[in-house]
């Protein structure tokens, strides 16, 4: 089945003669195709959310929140069904689908706080009898172009706060695993969205470079590869639009001699093999300074080579698939450029089968030893189930070593010294800090977004930078005399 746009409050079959099929990557079977729609397609959805706008913006706030509070209620019954329709078309396991979904509902709750979130500020006598004011206000037609790892809980960091401000959105969703976030959308039609405030296009690069180009389009949010990223922030921002571009990770993870061993090791396994790696604030290097090293590294070693690798849908299962088998390969590319740089291999998880699912694309949890600087291996993103164990002497010296990154999304601290933690966290140069946590994911009423090539703009998703780049300022001074 090809899924359809979602224009003007209606279904609608692209015109597209092309489109690209959708994988359950644990069996690959297909599930349906995504078109790759035209830029007539696009231009239809933004005019149809620029239509939309005057009447939804002088929509009470508090009206436009409730369609959100009946939406949280409508996910909520619909959970479960969700989360298995997630599990199959990106291959994690229920459980990690369920998280997802939970997150994903959390930024609409928050985003339900929109009438006091807007608010604006006024002071009065800035100068004798002048009063100032200011107000915010939506800006229009926003864009959101979202990446396959997080298929509905990303889309959610946006439209919701967009449209709660008073704009109206169009969503590029990614064509790898269009189908669940869908059902979202029905359910927001059901909640009672108008037509036309939330507006779905799919396809790839032609409907992207389509939206940004947009002379209707005022801004941009946009999740994906760094260099996908740095591409979109300067298209966008050359057209004269406001944008914020998150991007790729490497993500490291400090353990130092006087944490407590165990838990670290089960925190950085989890924190890497999660989702089969696919997540930007996966652990990606674990760095052992002094003799932590060798405790953490047999600690890791055992529990990932325990990992149980198998069908999302499987209770059972540990870790999934990743998402195609050109990810596949193009993760296996990373671990023999890896071997052919000097690393070595103690855990291989190239050949694993997981027997019923022949045509999964499976790899299994995999460790590279020796990663030393300057290795490519040591500084790409691979975002698969791979770790390299690497050491430093002092944490100066791990703080050095992820200061050579061109990544700043996320690290971890494990230690039991607050003076070591503070730091870590003054020096770190990195936005997302987890302090004995291998996973730090900020709340929806948190920043989320990271620095240097993870992120290109200013206002990051969530909290209140959410509210902030949907909406503009306009500051009222008065005399009445
Ligand atoms: P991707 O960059 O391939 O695709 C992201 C989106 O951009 C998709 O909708 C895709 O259709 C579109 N796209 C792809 N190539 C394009 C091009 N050349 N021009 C215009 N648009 C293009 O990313 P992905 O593989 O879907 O997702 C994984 C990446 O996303 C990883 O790098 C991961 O770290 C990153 N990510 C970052 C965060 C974060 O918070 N920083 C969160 C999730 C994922």
């Amino acid at each position: 089945m090809r899924v359809a746009n979602y224009i003007g409050g209606r279904r609608v079959g692209s015109e597209a003669p092309e489109a690209l099929p959708i994988t359950d990557p644990g069996t690959g079977k297909i599930l349906g195709e995504t078109p790759l729609s035209t830029t007539r397609e696009v231009d239809r959805a933004v005019v149809s959310a620029r239509r939309a706008f005057p009447e939804w913006r002088a929509t009470p706030a508090i009206e436009r929140a409730r369609i959100l509070f009946r939406l949280k209620a409508l996910l909520d019954e619909q959970r479960e069904l969700l989360a298995r329709s997630l599990t199959r078309e990106h291959g994690k396991g229920v459980a990690e689908s369920r998280g997802e979904l939970q997150r994903g509902i959390e930024n609409i709750e928050h985003a339900c706080g929109i009438p006091s979130l807007m608010m604006g500020e006024a002071f009065e006598d800035v100068a004798s009898g002048i009063d100032c004011e200011v107000f915010r206000q939506p800006v229009g037609v926003f864009a959101g172009i979202t990446p396959y790892n997080f298929p509905v809980m990303i889309p959610l960091w946006f439209w919701p706060y967009a449209v709660a401000a008073g704009n109206t959105f169009v969503l590029k969703p990614s064509e790898q695993n269009p189908l669940t976030h869908d059902c979202v959308v029905e359910l927001a039609e059901t909640a009672g969205l108008p037509p036309g405030v939330l507006n779905v296009v799919h396809g790839g690069r032609e409907v992207v470079n389509t939206l940004i180009g947009h002379p209707e389009v005022a801004g941009v949010s946009f999740v994906g590869s760094s260099a996908v990223a740095g591409e979109v922030y300067v298209r966008a921002a050359r057209a004269g639009k406001r944008v914020q571009a998150l991007g790729g990770a490497k993500n490291h993870m400090i353990v130092l001699p006087d944490a407590d061993l165990d838990g670290a090791a089960a925190s950085c396994v989890s924190s890497v093999y999660g989702s089969a790696g696919q997540r930007c604030l996966a652990g990606s290097v674990v760095v052992g300074v002094g003799n932590a090293y060798d405790a953490v590294r047999d600690r890791f070693l055992d529990r990932a080579a325990s990992l149980r690798v198998g069908y999302g849908l499987d209770e059972r299962s540990e870790m999934g698939p990743v998402i195609s088998s050109e990810h596949r390969d193009r993760v296996c590319g990373y671990i023999e450029h890896g071997i052919s740089e000097g690393a070595s291999l103690p855990l291989d998880g190239r050949d694993v089968a997981v027997p019923g699912y022949p045509e999964g694309h499976w790899i299994g949890p995999t460790v590279m030893e020796g990663l030393r600087p300057g290795m490519t291996v040591a500084g790409e993103e691979i975002f698969g189930p791979v770790a390299g164990l690497t050491r430093a002497a002092s944490l100066d010296e791990a703080i050095e070593l992820m200061a050579r990154s061109r990544y700043g999304n996320a690290c971890s601290i494990y230690t039991a010294s607050g003076r070591a933690a503070r730091e870590f966290r003054y020096r770190a140069g990195i936005s997302m800090i987890g302090v004995n946590i291998g996973v730090a994911a900020p709340m929806a009423f948190f920043p989320f977004g990271g620095t240097r090539d993870s992120f290109f703009g200013d206002l990051k998703a969530q909290g209140r930078d959410a509210v902030r780049f949907y909406t503009d300022q306009r500051v009222v001074i008065s005399r009445w005399s």
